[in-house]
């Protein structure tokens, strides 16, 4: 676990053939009113949990699961942290948790070929995803998180319930899968993903001061050049339409 700012950590994903998304630990350590932002593959979980462990973080400090997204990548082993951390509340936006919660899959997968590929080679049953959420989050609060406080914008594009999260002070900027380094974006061609509602999604995200990126994959950036979310939400447009 490396730390971002004082109160920022990174736990890098270990992507196989399928990626493992990174996990992000919120709030101040001392504090005890820690957050996480998303899980990770199936069987990636345990890793995490350790990597906080060994940092010196008591997972009783931990209060809950921030979802940027419900994809296969990021939702895979919130069982294994969950059972890990029992007494965590799970956050998702509503366009994703109301679904979930009715069990609808559809987003976690993405599409039905997915779903079935998934579903033998790693044993995984119908409804294993379909976790209660206990805040549904719509995009404008203001989250108080250990110390630290966070604007939860609402983006969707990637998926329909996709967020991020924004601390103004320090300019750090949790996309989820919506835009990466090297000016690559989130696909756009899964269940409830939308070009157009991608491409206003990073034109949103564009308005922000944003020094650190730290996206869903891939490298983190820690000295964002100006205008990088517009230049890449430009280069983009085209195929948003
Ligand atoms: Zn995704
Ligand atoms: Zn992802």
């Amino acid at each position: 676990m490396k730390q971002i700012s004082e109160g920022v950590f990174f736990i890098p994903g270990q992507d196989e053939m399928i990626p493992d998304s990174h996990v992000y630990l919120l709030g101040i350590p001392d504090s005890d009113d820690l957050s996480l932002v998303d899980a990770g593959l199936m069987g990636k979980g345990r890793y995490k949990i350790d990597s906080i462990r060994e940092a010196g973080i008591s997972l009783s400090s931990i209060k809950r699961v921030i979802m940027t997204h419900t994809h296969l990548d990021h939702m895979g082993c919130l069982g294994e942290i969950r059972e890990a951390i029992p007494h965590a509340d799970l956050w998702i936006h509503e366009n994703e948790a109301v679904p979930l919660e009715n069990g609808d899959e559809k987003t976690v997968y993405g599409m039905d070929m997915f779903e079935s590929m998934c579903q033998g080679q790693y044993g995984i049953k119908p409804g294993d995803f379909c976790f209660p959420v206990d805040r549904k989050l719509a995009g404008g609060e203001a989250l108080e998180i250990g110390g630290t406080t966070w604007e939860l914008i609402h983006i969707p594009g990637h998926s329909s319930g996709s967020i991020a999260l924004y601390h103004p002070e320090d300019q750090i900027l949790i996309p989820g899968d919506t835009v990466y380094a090297d000016h690559a974006i989130g696909r756009f061609d899964l269940h409830g993903a939308s070009g157009p509602q991608l491409r206003d999604s990073l034109l949103a995200l564009a308005d922000l001061d944003v020094s650190i990126l730290l996206p869903g994959h891939n490298r983190v950036l820690a000295n964002v050049p100006e205008n990088y979310i517009r230049q890449t939400a430009e280069q983009w447009g085209p195929y948003l339409s």
